[in-house]
């Protein structure tokens, strides 16, 4: 079935531009340097999913103007993912049943202590977001369409992106394991780190990921958790023409 993919955020952690930076990118006068946390929401058969909820949710949900949200996916429990989980207030009364949350068992019970009063039943002040949390086994099925975790190397750390249909997101990850790549196969469209060009501990660079592009044979790849090292269109200038860096309210049609 028909889906559509709204980069809700293409933003590395803190964001561009970044608080008290001079720097050119974080001055440039073209909104595709404006860069929100990373997100992405998946649209079809009139239901809507989100992938992470990061800090600034509040702004991507009026600025794409998101009326209902049915799921919510967990990548991991950076802050940069999940500080905005509690902006689901609005998006969770105004529905039947709360919003489920689906995180790996680790994830949810960081989420489950870190946002103690949002998942406590005799919390007394009244207000919160109603979700309802499930744990990440394997595939997760969701009104017709299956989300598979892709396992990916954030740094030491394992965390998880996600498949579905012909689609992959996988932002935050310094290495991909080789047994994930079997989940990489005849994508369209694929979604990866890209932080900058300089090397980082926990992060892929442009150049690592346009060898996972190669590597994979995705028909279009967009570059995501982006810093302010690169400006938006010279860098895309630089890349191969099947090869974008992604941006805020890029919208993408695919087959889920
Ligand atoms: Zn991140
Ligand atoms: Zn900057």
């Amino acid at each position: 079935m028909k889906a559509t993919l709204t980069v809700l955020g293409s933003g590395t952690s803190m964001g561009v531009p970044t608080i008290g930076c001079d720097c050119a990118v974080c001055h440039s006068p073209d909104p595709h340097d404006r860069r929100t946390r990373p997100s992405v929401m998946i649209e079809y058969e009139g239901k809507t999913v989100l992938i992470d909820t990061t800090p600034d949710f509040r702004e991507q949900a009026i600025r794409e103007q998101i009326r209902s949200l049915d799921a919510v996916l967990y990548t991991h429990t950076h802050a940069d993912h999940i500080l905005g989980i509690d902006d689901l207030r609005p998006l969770s009364f105004h529905r039947r049943g709360k919003i489920p949350l689906y995180a790996r068992p680790e994830a949810a019970e960081f989420l489950q202590s870190m946002f103690r009063y949002i998942f406590d039943a005799d919390y007394k002040y009244g207000g919160i977001a109603q979700v309802e949390m499930h744990n990440i086994k394997g595939s997760v099925e969701l009104f017709g369409a299956r989300f598979e975790p892709v396992t990916v190397l954030h740094g030491d750390q394992e965390i998880i992106g996600f498949r579905f249909g012909s689609a992959a997101y996988l932002t935050d990850f310094s290495e991909i394991p080789e047994a994930s790549f079997a989940q990489l196969k005849d994508l369209d469209i694929l979604f990866l780190d890209a932080l900058r060009h300089k090397p980082h501990p926990t992060h892929s660079t442009v150049e690592n990921s346009l060898r996972i592009v190669d590597r994979v044979k995705a028909q279009r790849a967009f570059f995501t958790h982006i810093c302010h090292d690169l400006p938006h269109d010279a860098t895309n200038a630089s890349l191969p023409p099947h090869v974008r860096l992604s941006y805020d309210g890029m919208k993408l049609e695919f087959e889920i």
